[in-house]
C-alpha cells in the first residue's frame, strides 16, 4: 500500500460538520433529474410532461454520444420539465406513485462478469445509466467509453469532512463495493483505492482492498490532487475516477439488475443538533432534506461542498453526483471597523487575523467581507493551491484571452476546490475564472466531436 502525504491546502475548521448519526429521509412526493448540472451533455429528451415511467426508465441521453442513458430516479408521472438560460433542460420533475416499480435489467453474476467482454460490460453500464458516475480527468466530464484509461481512482472518504462519511455509507454493503470494484477492473488495468485518513476506526473494513492511504488538508482526497502528485507520465492525465459510493451503486446495478437510487447524503445547518448522515434517495427535492425549516430566507443552500459547490433554493433537486447539502447563513451586514478587530471568530487563512492561529471551528456565512479589488500580489493563492498553480498568473492570462500561457500556469491541473477563491483578500473569484476557461477549451478541442 502506497501513503501519499498532500502537504498544501486549508486545515478544515468550519463548525457544524454533520455527526455519524443517520436519519431517513424519503422523498416526499417529487424527485427529478438535473440535466444542467451535469458538464459537456446536451440532452436529447426521451419523455414529455404525462408520460409514465419507472425507476430506471430512460429519460434522455446524450445528443453528443447517443447510448448514453440517464435514467429515472422514481416511479410515476413526468409532472413538469424545466428550462434555464438559452434553453437548457434544468429539471425533470417526477411525481411519485405510491406503489414504485423498477424497470429490470439483466444480472450479472461473477463469473460472468470475469469473463465479460469489455465493450459489452461498457454497453451494460451505459444502458443500465451507470455510466455517468465514471469520471474523467482533467475536465471531469462523463468519461469517454471508448477511450482506455491508465487507470481508475476510486475515492473512500474526504478530506472535507461536510462529504458523506465512508464508514457510514460501506456499512453493510461491502459485497456491492467489492462486486464495483471486480468491474472496474474489466475497464482498466489498474484500480486505485485510494482511503482518505478520516478518523480510524478499529475494524476498517477497507483495509483489504486500499492501495493508497492519504494524509493532509483538505482537498488532499480529491483524485486530481493524488494523480498529481503520483504521476509519471502525461498520458495519466486522462484517467479515470469514481466516488466510493458510486461504486457500490455499480456493484449494485449489476449484482441485483434494478437501477439503485437509494443515497447517504450528509447534511449540516451548522447546529450539532441537525447536522449528520441522511439514509435518501437521488434526485430528493433539498427541502424534503430538511423538513423543520420552512421558507427560512436568512439561510442559503450550499449543494456539493462548501468551497467546492453551488447555491441553490429550497424548491430545486438533488443533482446526480452531489451528496452534500449545507444551509448556511445569509448575511450582508457590514462590521464596524472590522478592519482595525483582533477577528477572534473570523474564518480567515489571512495572519492578520487571530483566528488564523487557532484550529477551533468557527462558523461560516455567506459574507464576502467587501467586493472584489485588484490583486495585490500578495501570493495567498499559490502558497495555498494544492497542485501549485499560481492562481494568479493563470487569471490575469485567462483575462488577457491568452488561453496557451494558461495552459502553460498549469489551468488543467486545477482541481477547482475552490481554496484560491476563499483565501483571497481581494475577493477575486479566481476559482470560477479558471473553471469556466477550462470549460471553454474543452469545447474548443471537441468542436465538431
Ligand atoms: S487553482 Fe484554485 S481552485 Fe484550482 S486547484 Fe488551485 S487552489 Fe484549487
Ligand atoms: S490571493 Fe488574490 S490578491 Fe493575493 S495574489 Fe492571489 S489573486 Fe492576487
Amino acid at each position: 500500500m502506497k501513503t501519499v502525504k498532500i502537504k498544501k491546502g486549508w486545515q478544515f475548521k468550519i463548525a457544524g460538520k454533520p455527526s455519524h448519526r443517520i436519519e431517513n429521509r424519503p422523498a416526499i412526493t417529487h424527485v427529478a433529474f438535473v440535466p444542467d448540472q451535469i458538464p459537456f451533455v446536451k440532452p436529447r429528451l426521451m419523455v414529455q410532461v404525462g408520460d409514465k415511467v419507472k425507476i430506471g426508465s430512460i429519460l434522455f441521453e446524450d445528443k453528443k454520444r447517443p447510448g448514453l442513458k440517464f435514467l429515472s430516479p422514481g416511479c410515476g408521472k413526468i409532472s413538469d420539465v424545466t428550462f434555464g438560460p438559452r434553453r437548457v433542460i434544468h429539471e425533470i420533475v417526477i411525481a411519485l406513485d405510491n406503489d414504485e416499480r423498477f424497470k429490470t435489467f439483466e444480472i450479472l453474476t461473477e463469473p460472468v462478469l470475469e469473463q465479460i467482454e469489455r465493450k459489452l460490460l461498457i454497453d451494460r453500464l451505459m444502458n443500465g445509466g451507470m455510466w455517468p458516475f465514471v469520471r474523467q480527468l482533467p475536465f471531469r466530464q462523463i468519461a469517454d467509453p471508448d477511450s482506455l484509461p491508465n487507470a481508475v481512482w476510486v475515492s473512500l472518504g474526504s478530506a472535507d469532512p461536510f462529504q458523506p462519511s465512508a464508514h457510514i455509507y460501506l456499512k453493510g454493503q461491502t459485497d456491492f463495493f467489492e462486486f464495483g470494484i471486480k468491474a472496474l477492473r474489466r475497464l482498466a488495468d489498474t484500480v486505485n483505492i485510494c482511503r482518505y485518513n478520516e478518523t480510524p476506526v478499529k475494524s476498517d473494513s477497507t483495509a483489504n482492498y486500499v492501495t493508497h492511504r492519504l494524509f493532509g488538508k483538505y482537498p488532499a482526497s480529491d483524485p486530481g490532487v493524488v494523480l498529481y502528485h503520483t504521476k509519471k507520465n502525461a498520458a495519466e492525465n486522462r484517467d479515470w475516477y469514481i466516488d466510493g459510493q458510486d461504486v457500490i451503486q455499480l456493484g449494485k446495478f449489476l449484482k441485483t439488475g434494478a437501477y439503485p437510487i437509494d443515497r447517504m447524503v450528509s447534511f449540516s445547518d451548522g447546529s450539532f443538533e441537525n447536522s449528520c448522515h441522511l439514509k435518501t434517495r437521488m434526485g430528493i427535492r433539498l427541502k424534503d432534506l430538511a423538513p423543520g425549516i420552512i421558507n427560512d430566507h436568512r439561510k442559503r443552500w450550499v449543494v456539493g461542498g462548501v468551497l467546492s459547490g453551488y447555491t441553490s433554493i429550497r424548491d430545486d433537486f438533488l443533482d446526480l453526483h452531489q451528496t452534500s447539502v449545507m444551509l448556511m447563513d445569509e448575511s450582508h451586514e457590514s462590521e464596524l471597523f472590522g478592519f482595525v478587530r483582533p477577528g477572534f471568530k473570523k474564518l480567515s487563512n489571512s495572519r492578520s487575523v487571530i483566528s488564523a492561529f487557532s484550529s477551533a471551528p468557527l462558523p461560516i456565512n455567506s459574507d464576502m467581507h467587501g467586493e472584489q479589488r485588484p490583486c495585490i500580489n500578495c501570493g495567498y493563492c499559490a502558497k495555498i493551491c494544492p497542485v501549485d498553480i499560481m492562481p494568479q498568473y493563470t487569471f490575469k492570462s485567462i483575462y488577457a484571452d491568452e488561453i496557451e500561457e494558461a495552459l502553460a500556469c498549469g489551468l488543467l491541473d486545477c482541481v477547482e476546490c475552490g481554496l484560491c477563491s476563499f483565501v483571497c483578500p481581494s475577493k477575486i473569484e479566481l476559482t470560477d475564472f479558471l473553471v469556466d476557461a477550462k470549460h471553454r477549451y474543452h469545447k474548443e478541442i471537441n468542436q465538431g466531436v
